[in-house]
């Protein structure tokens, strides 16, 4: 038997998310933190992870961990938070419990794929709305769209990936208010952003704030939280599979929170070198680059799939962003030394 005669037509369509091979590559490609844990804190984490029950399932949707990322992250009292595998895994939460026949999934394009893959697993209708040429958004006609078509929900990524643009603070807000159904910020890089809506959150009842520890620089671990109203969380929190934060998960997260000053200054010193690497970016014969707000960079050049090659070639691995985007790649920030290798292989390259 052959898996067309099964296999929904739309999966059958779709092709699975690439991830390159990145063993001994300079690797820029996935938005993560560069820096590893201090020697110290990496041996008192072992001996917590020592002593771990792995005999015994997690204690589902674990409630010290939620009061630990409700306190660090200045979630607003009354609110409740959500656990998921990634914040991927809530992405796929919320469009399973709102996908009623003929309900949409809606969200500015160019952004993050999943939102498109989840909402066709889910059979949502998945609407793009065109950003404009510079990757801001129209406000406006993003507007008259959700009035028009009245999607269950809206994915804005705040700032967005793959384009590194923070939307205006107002436009956000003026979404929130007209949109007919949920507003999920998607707020991975807040750390990098500055910026957040968290505190939002009792001012409206349609709005989700989605973060992961991702790109914090626990992206090995697969943590994301939803902050929202309770009643929800209530909701979304029966789709959850059980057990989908597991116990190493867990028992690391509650530890390195208890440190979080240490990844916030990494995240500092990530802030800088976005600053060097922009400069010397734009500096830069045959590249266009986007401001960012994020940890990395959108950029133009004339070939991406060859650039993209010759960089890979050269051990430094990006993101071909082609032809999602046309001629463009994304370059993640890392330390000093590995922006120095991605600069002069670009030099190469281009
Ligand atoms: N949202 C956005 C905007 C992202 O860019 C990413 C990762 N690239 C994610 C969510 C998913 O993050 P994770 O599943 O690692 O939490």
């Amino acid at each position: 038997m052959k898996p067309e005669a099964l296999v929904r037509p739309e999966i059958l369509a779709l092709s699975a998310y690439a991830v390159a091979p990145a063993a001994g590559m300079v690797k820029l490609d996935a938005m993560e933190n560069p820096y590893a844990l201090p020697p110290a804190l990496r041996r008192a984490l072992a001996e917590r992870l020592a002593v771990l029950a792995l005999n015994r399932y997690p204690e589902p949707n674990s409630r010290a961990l939620r009061e630990l990322l409700m306190r660090r992250m200045r979630v607003p009292a009354g609110m409740d938070v959500l656990l998921g595998n990634g914040s991927d895994d809530l992405i796929q939460i919320i469009a399973l419990a709102l996908a009623r026949p003929g309900a949409a999934l809606m969200y500015p394009a160019p952004t993050f794929v999943m939102y498109r893959m989840n909402a066709t697993f889910c059979g949502m209708r998945a609407l793009e709305v065109p950003l404009r040429d510079d990757f801001s958004l129209d406000a406006d006609g993003f507007i008259a769209r959700m009035r028009k078509e009245k999607p269950a929900v809206v994915f804005l990524a705040y700032p967005n990936n793959p384009t590194g643009v923070l939307y205006p603070r107002a436009d956000v807000e003026r979404i929130i208010a007209a949109a007919p159904g949920l507003v999920v910020l998607d707020e991975a890089y807040h750390i990098f952003a500055g910026e957040t809506f968290m505190d939002a959150l009792p001012r409206h009842e349609n709005l989700l704030v989605l973060r992961t520890v991702s790109k914090l620089g626990l992206a090995g671990i697969r943590l994301g939280y939803l902050a929202g109203r309770p009643e929800w969380v209530a909701q979304l929190n029966k789709v959850r599979q059980v057990y989908n934060v597991n116990v190493l998960t867990e028992a690391t997260a509650l530890f390195v929170l208890e440190h979080l000053d240490v990844l916030e200054a990494q995240a500092t010193e990530i802030l800088a070198e976005r600053e060097r690497l922009g400069a010397a970016l734009a500096a830069l014969h045959g590249v266009q680059v986007f401001p960012s707000r994020a940890n990395f960079f959108l950029m133009r050049v004339r070939d991406a799939d060859h650039t993209y090659q010759a960089l890979r070639h050269q051990g430094v691995l990006v993101r071909n962003l082609h032809p999602g985007i046309t001629q463009a790649l994304r370059v993640t920030v890392g330390t000093p030394e590995e922006n120095r290798i991605l600069l002069n292989a670009l030099k190469e390259a281009l």
